[in-house]
């Protein structure tokens, strides 16, 4: 067992969790307990909540340095994390089932490429402007930072979504309490370490692990000045509700079911492989992912067979091997919740790929990619999120068609269009109504705002406008 199996980090120290209760961290791909972590009580949430805010207020704590030096702060956080990447990566994979092809280049790389961001728009924006105000003399308009951050992420990827929040809050001079997702833990530690070794002063950074209740506890506590929450829409309605009524600013970044639009005039042959990223990465653990194909009636059948090829050829099964590009689901319950979707889309649509566990794979909750066609997109496995690799190809008639179905979903987080003709192409993906939507390729932009319309959240993650989002501006009257 690790050396966490009974600490919290609260106050820059490894403290004992005042709860007994604890938790087992469970290898997606082995099924083999791989370590214990603490429920965090209450009592530790409050105890990290005092202590951020603490920190907080601290009159030459970090809140008051200069930017520049939280900056060179932020910039040794990340040299450290760099350093410990590829530790880092065997840990998500270890725990998640994430293929290491993958965790190397995102939950490794993105910590410190994120703090170097925004402690480079830290040097670069100016925190005070003065303007002349309307009654003669001049106002100093100051952005200011919140104050405690409660940051609530899930375990799909877990590092950068923690570093959507970390980065952008702490850069901004708030303090921040995390609550890691228990299926990804271990990762969680090694960034309380890794502040630790930067210099971050104690109590700017608490990480408290546990499941709902710690997050619940955390987001309602008195002490809390706004929370940033990535997980589940049911969650988050349930937090904004809470935050609601406390008049407590809330971030949510929330499930999807976006759309991968196919114009009549694409390369099928060529392009069908970058889709992969768009639709499928992360055995379709990933929120913004395009699972409802739009196809054209014309060219219909090609589609469909080009995703039954496409999702034949992807190699399934040890995530660390590097020729694996589909690792195992998260966990038995979340396998079970996916077969659920499958057996509800072989009374809805036709099975075309896929829809049983692999062969030859005795350990690990793993099930095939699968593929449905004659999806209609009021079928169940066409409005609910499934998060696991399950495609609908739904047909339409035209492009308006195209856009009608699309933006006939509860959500709004992402998607695609892919045409020969790139102007046709970002004229469709302009009427799509998403916070992000990709043109023959989807990325997420960190210099750019993330987040979605209708369920899939409220407000923005990355670019300058998250750092803004961790601020309030405060207005000094100059007699
Ligand atoms: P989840 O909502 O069950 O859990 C997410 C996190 O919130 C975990 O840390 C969990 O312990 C905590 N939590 C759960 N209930 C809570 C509550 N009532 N109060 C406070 N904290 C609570 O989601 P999940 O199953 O772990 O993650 C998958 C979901 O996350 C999917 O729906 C996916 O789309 C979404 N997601 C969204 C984004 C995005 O950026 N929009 C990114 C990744 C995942």
């Amino acid at each position: 067992m690790d050396r966490h199996s009974d600490t919290v980090f609260i106050d820059g120290e490894w403290v004992r969790a005042r709860g007994s209760a604890r938790y087992d961290i469970v290898s997606a791909s082995t099924e083999e307990t791989i370590a214990t972590a603490p429920v965090g009580s209450a009592e530790d949430v409050d105890a990290a909540v005092a202590a951020a805010r603490r920190a907080f207020d601290d009159p030459s704590g970090w809140a008051n340095w200069e930017p520049a030096r939280r900056a060179a702060a932020l910039e040794r956080f990340a040299e450290v994390l760099d350093e410990r990447g590829p530790e880092i990566a065997r840990l998500v994979t270890g725990q998640n089932g994430m293929p290491i092809t993958i965790s190397s280049v995102s939950e490794a790389v993105i910590p410190g490429t994120l703090l170097r961001y925004y402690a480079t728009l830290l040097r670069e924006t100016p925190t005070e402007t003065e303007r002349p105000s309307a009654t003669g003399g001049t106002t100093v308009v100051r952005q200011v930072p919140i104050g405690v951050i409660a940051a609530i992420v899930p375990w799909n990827f877990p590092q950068t979504l923690t570093f959507y929040k970390l980065a952008p809050a702490l850069a901004a001079g708030n303090t921040v309490v995390v609550k890691p997702a228990p299926e990804t833990t271990l990762d969680a530690f090694v960034v309380a370490d890794a502040a630790t070794a930067a210099g971050i002063p104690p109590g700017v950074l608490n990480i408290v692990s546990g499941g709902p209740d710690t997050g619940a506890a955390l987001v309602e506590h008195p002490g809390v000045d706004k929370v940033a929450f990535t997980g589940s829409t049911r969650a988050g309605r349930g937090i904004a509700e809470t935050c609601g009524r406390l008049l407590r600013p809330v971030t949510l970044e929330l499930g999807g079911k976006s759309a991968t639009i196919i114009l009549d005039d694409v390369d099928l042959a060529t392009e069908v492989g970058k889709m992969f990223t768009c639709t499928l990465v992360n055995s379709g653990q990933t929120c913004m992912l395009g699972t409802r194909i739009l196809a054209p009636r014309s060219r219909y059948a090609e589609v469909v067979d080009a995703f039954a090829g496409l999702v034949g050829m992807l190699p399934v099964g040890d995530p660390f091997d590097p020729g694996v590009i589909l690792g195992p689901l998260v966990s038995e319950r979340q396998r079970d919740r996916v077969e659920a979707y499958i057996a509800k889309g072989r009374d809805e649509a036709r099975l075309v790929a896929g829809g049983t566990r692999p062969a030859g794979l005795d350990k690990g909750w793993f099930v095939a990619p699968t593929v449905f066609a004659d999806v209609d997109n009021d079928a169940v496995i066409a409005r609910e999120e499934i998060f696991g690799p399950v495609l609908a190809v739904i047909p339409y008639d035209g492009d308006d068609d195209a856009v009608r179905i699309a933006n006939d979903s509860a959500y709004g987080l992402g998607g695609s269009v892919w045409s020969a003709d790139a102007e046709r192409a970002r004229a469709v993906a302009t009427r799509v109504r998403t916070g992000t939507v990709g043109v023959n390729f989807y990325q997420i932009d960190h210099h750019s705002p993330f987040g979605g319309v209708k369920d899939s959240g409220l407000g923005r993650e990355l670019g300058p406008e998250a750092l803004t989002s961790y601020r309030h501006t405060q207005s000094v009257y100059l007699g």
